[in-house]
């Protein structure tokens, strides 16, 4: 007698996983992988994944944390999609490397944003996460000090300007959307002539996620998100889900990791994927549901994205001149 499994319906969020910025930053060094050969070495892990950094180990590429880790070599060196400060290229140039930059266009965007303050006179405040990688090439782009790390409201309170009359504002590409706001609202409450961004330097995908789960997350008795415990953009989905009243929200990097004790009686789980996350991973966890229970699969779709990022032309034309890309329409970025 065959077993009959209990119903589940799964709500799969679309958008999810990849964004732009993370799939030129893969294609950067599988790229320079196909055109130079191995090693490639890259600075940090490319992408927030460890599933993305053991296949591109497999393939060749070399993941270090600092330069001083590379030795002597004309193979390239990859700076990884969260940016870096100024010191890092100009460490790399001193040292003789043939460097590629995988920053993601968005956060260079962030970048040009702070030099452009700073060539004004603006003090600046970055509304970030301490320590995290994007948040210290932000920083970096200018000299130490020069950028103030705002972290909370509280933060804002406690904030004592040089000038409140000269202040201006940016912002980390993958915070909490609504977290963000009650931050920027408490700056211009207490500084009203802070200048900044229209709205805020979060990016579409880490925006199109959120507003996604915010969506999806109250209809399920789970919240699923496959993403990596360092990845800022999967951690502040799993804070989604749980404040938009999913009873229990979970970040997973792989299906191995649910436990299937604790979920309990369930009938309905909601799955999205950080934007560092591949596809096949957030597979993986829906044939693990598959395989206990009788899933009834429910794409919802809250957003469409046809963004893509151009590779660096140096790359580019190396690659074409190699024979590994074809010639052909350049990608172009649209945001
Ligand atoms: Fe770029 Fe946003 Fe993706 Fe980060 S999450 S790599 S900022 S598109």
């Amino acid at each position: 007698m065959t077993e009959t499994k209990p119903p589940l319906d799964i709500y799969l969020c679309a958008p999810r996983g990849f964004c732009a910025g993370v799939d030129r930053a893969i294609q950067i060094v599988e790229l320079a992988l196909a055109t130079y050969g191995a090693p490639v070495y890259v600075r940090h892990e490319i992408v927030h994944n460890k599933f993305v950094v053991e296949s591109l180990k497999a393939k060749g590429a070399v993941f270090v944390e600092e330069l001083d880790e590379v030795p002597a070599t004309k193979q390239p060196v990859i700076f990884s999609a969260h940016g870096v400060p100024k010191s890092v290229p100009e460490n790399a140039r001193e040292l003789n490397f043939f460097y590629l930059d995988a920053t993601c266009p968005l956060v260079s965007k962030v970048h040009k944003e702070a030099m452009l303050h700073d060539k004004r006179g603006h003090e600046i405040i970055l509304i970030g996460h301490e320590g995290h990688p994007e948040v210290i090439g932000t920083m970096g782009q200018l000299e130490e000090g020069v950028v103030k790390l705002i972290e909370t409201v509280e933060d804002v309170a406690a904030f004592e300007p040089r000038d409140p009359n000269n202040l201006a504002w940016i912002t980390q590409t993958t915070l909490s959307v609504d977290d963000t706001a009650d931050i920027i609202a408490a700056l211009k409450d207490r500084f009203p002539a802070i200048t900044g961004p229209n709205k805020n330097d979060i990016c579409y995908a880490t925006t199109n996620r959120q507003e996604a789960v915010k969506i999806v997350a109250p209809k399920a008795d789970v919240m699923i998100v496959v993403g990596a415990p360092n990845s800022s953009n999967s951690k502040r989905l799993r804070e989604v889900g749980e404040r938009a009243g999913c009873r229990q929200s979970l970040l997973l990097q792989r299906a191995s990791e649910i436990d299937w004790d604790s979920l309990g009686a369930i009938s309905s789980v909601a799955i999205t994927a950080g934007a560092s996350a591949p596809e096949v991973l957030v597979e993986e966890v829906i044939e693990a549901f598959r395989t206990r229970y009788d899933v009834t699969l429910d794409v919802v779709v809250t957003a469409k994205e046809d963004i893509i990022f151009n590779i660096p032309r140096e790359l580019r034309e190396a690659a074409i001149a190699a024979g590994v890309l074809e010639e052909g329409p350049k990608a172009v970025a649209v945001n």
